[in-house]
């Protein structure tokens, strides 16, 4: 099973992963964790260069590539090899941050996104897609208060807008997304995953 964990700033990424890590661990599945952009040395030093904040402005086209450079490693080395293997693959962001981020975000072209997610993918897609929603506004309080901004978390209101639009409408027209109101409180969230990984686990 691959299991990917997206949303927007602030929504709670880091803390519900490691809820579902426990419950993972609970239940004697075998798993890894890993994240994107990174999981390997070399992706996550193609990371580093893509949320350093740079006095040169960067082109919209190299973004998306670095950031499909990095996904190819990642899978090729890591992912694959661990679903071969059985286990669970339990990921911090994948494909659908790209089409909200660079799609949605820097309005890049959708089709382009899916060419080279062809590319890279070859048609593989994470069985289940668990969108951590909440308000813009939530979101970056919850984001800035962490201190030191990336790149990405500099941009302003309008482009966390549309990357949580777009986000949304990916879960309304694709199957596999489970949408989690991360605004709710903690424990009624962690309610939301248990029933989610208690299906994939039964499927
Ligand atoms: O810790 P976090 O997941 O927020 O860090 C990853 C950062 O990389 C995010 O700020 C996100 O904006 C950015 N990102 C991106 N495009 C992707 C994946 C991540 O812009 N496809
Ligand atoms: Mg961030």
């Amino acid at each position: 099973r691959f299991i990917t964990v997206e949303g927007s700033e602030g929504v709670g990424k880091t803390t519900n992963i490691e809820f579902i890590k426990h419950w993972l661990a609970e239940n004697r599945i075998e798993f890894i964790v890993t994240r994107e952009p990174g999981g390997t040395p070399l992706a996550e030093q193609l990371r580093e260069l893509l949320l350093q904040p740079r006095e040169e402005s960067v082109d919209e086209t190299a973004e998306l590539l670095m950031v499909f450079a990095a996904r190819a490693q990642h899978l090729n080395q890591v992912i694959l090899p661990a679903l071969r293997q059985g286990k669970w693959v339990l990921c911090d962001r994948f494909t659908d941050a790209t089409y909200a981020y660079q799609g949605a975000g820097r309005s890049m072209n959708q089709d382009t996104i899916a060419q080279l997610e062809n590319l890279v993918q070859n048609g593989l897609r994470p069985d289940a897609v668990i969108l951590l929603d909440v308000s813009v506004e939530i979101g970056l309080q919850r984001a800035r208060g962490r201190g030191e901004l990336d790149r990405f978390e500099r941009e302003d209101v309008a482009f966390f807008e549309r990357v949580r639009a777009g986000y949304l409408a990916r879960a309304a027209n694709h199957s596999g997304y489970h949408v989690v109101d991360a605004g709710q409180p903690l424990d009624r969230v962690q309610q939301q995953l248990n029933l989610v990984l208690a299906t994939l686990k039964a499927d």
